[in-house]
């Protein structure tokens, strides 16, 4: 197979369990190997999936204020949030809290269960296909943190006890994480459509990269075919021997999000209306907040995530375009890392959106105040979206085409 991040070609067999063969070029984890049988994942998924249901049936957070409870569960959180006339932040918590989630694990089991059966078709590789596509979208543990923020802050204003959906989201956290190590995604690919074979059980010698040996990988499940093949023969999706318009698309995205940090960090994201009394708060305003009350772990983990984690990464990117630009071939191991780094931190970025989502909706259910997700956090939002498509747009193969004519 290609190394999916410097399109190195390997001969790649199955991974002893728990083990993980990686790129000898650039460190990129070519294949996991699963711990145990694909019954004990199929297992591991069908309890995650109950306790996510169980996540999702019982309340979060109740309020207790003035002799009554009030309480709210996920899904209720986002009726509120839609009555309320945040379309936006309900649809976000839906996509990446509910549906996300939903749809990874109920693809996961069907697809695991039609090869129980041995009888996997066209229908359970594109499901599968999709499964795999989407999976990244699922924040429910930045969303646990993201509760564990605004249960201090409201904290102050009412009596917040913690509900049985919050114990279920964190054991859902726990086993979704062992279903998802526990399976090899590549015996999964073998058992839906065969063994990889053909052109890329013997590359034409001298050939170190799949576009040399006039091959293509296919993104999804890394089978390789012939140069200018449209799709793939096993799973469908289409192929390009480097993702189209990487450069151009990246850097509109990173440009967009360039634009959006200032009003995200400058304009209000959150206004608490409480007797009549308005107040506004930006982003740094909430990490003072916790400066102030003494909470310094939550103010510093605010700001790493709010503040420097979208910045970095916004330079980070930059610094891949720019040496990819001048066709720099220094310190390629350090730059691979880099991309690595920045696809694995985005999405924590997303814990202040959560906040502002859980503050507007349980405030709401006390109706003592009123709080109103400010303009910055529409910009805020749209901001850290731009940095996770632009990490998805930007090819690592092009770092390492710069320096292979070289290294022949
Ligand atoms: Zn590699
Ligand atoms: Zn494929």
């Amino acid at each position: 197979m290609a190394c999916p991040e410097c399109d190195l070609l390997h001969q790649v067999t199955t991974p002893p369990q728990g083990g993980i063969s990686s790129c000898i070029r650039c460190g990129a984890i070519l294949r996991k190997g699963g711990h145990g049988s694909r019954d004990v994942a199929l297992a591991l998924h069908v309890a995650a999936l109950i306790l996510f249901l169980f996540a999702n049936g019982f309340p979060l957070l109740s309020l207790h204020l003035h002799g009554t409870v009030q309480e709210a569960s996920i899904p209720g959180c986002a009726r509120i949030l839609a009555n309320l006339g945040w379309p936006w932040l309900s649809a976000v918590l839906i996509t990446t809290v509910i549906l996300a989630p939903l749809a990874h694990l109920s693809g996961m089991i069907y697809v695991l269960l039609e090869i129980r059966r041995a009888r996997p078709n066209r229908w359970t590789v594109w499901i599968f296909r999709i499964v795999e596509q989407f999976g990244a979208w699922g924040m429910a543990e930045v969303f646990v943190l993201g509760i564990l923020v605004s249960y201090v802050k409201l904290a102050k204003m009412a009596v917040v006890v913690a509900g049985p959906s919050l114990f279920g989201l964190g054991a859902f956290i726990v086993v979704a994480a062992a279903a998802v190590s526990s399976l090899d995604i590549g015996s999964v690919w073998e058992a839906l459509a065969g063994p990889t074979k053909a052109a890329e059980a013997n590359p034409p010698t001298g050939a170190r990269t799949a576009r040399e040996a006039n091959l293509v990988a296919c993104p999804t499940c890394g089978r390789l075919s012939p140069l200018k093949t449209p799709a793939c023969p096993r799973c469908g999706s289409s192929l390009h021997s480097r993702k189209l318009q990487s450069r151009e698309r990246t850097w509109a995205l990173l440009l967009t999000a360039t634009f959006l940090y200032l009003p995200a960090n400058l304009l209000p994201v959150m206004r608490v209306v409480s007797l009549g009394r308005t107040q506004s708060d930006t982003i740094m305003g909430g990490v003072l907040y916790f400066l102030r009350t003494g909470s310094w772990p939550l103010a510093l983990l605010i700001f790493i995530a709010s503040v420097v984690v979208p910045i970095v990464k916004i330079i980070i990117l930059a610094i891949l375009l720019v040496s990819e630009h001048r066709r720099s071939s220094r310190w390629p191991e350090h730059r691979a890392r880099l991309y690595r780094l920045t696809e694995l931190v985005g999405r924590w970025s997303m814990v202040d959106i959560f906040v502002i989502t859980l503050m507007v909706a349980i405030v709401e259910l006390g109706s003592v105040a009123t709080v109103a997700p400010g303009p910055g956090s529409v910009a805020f939002a749209l901001m850290v979206f731009s940095t996770m498509l632009a990490v998805r747009c930007l090819d690592p193969r092009l770092v390492w085409d710069s320096l292979a004519p070289a290294s022949k």
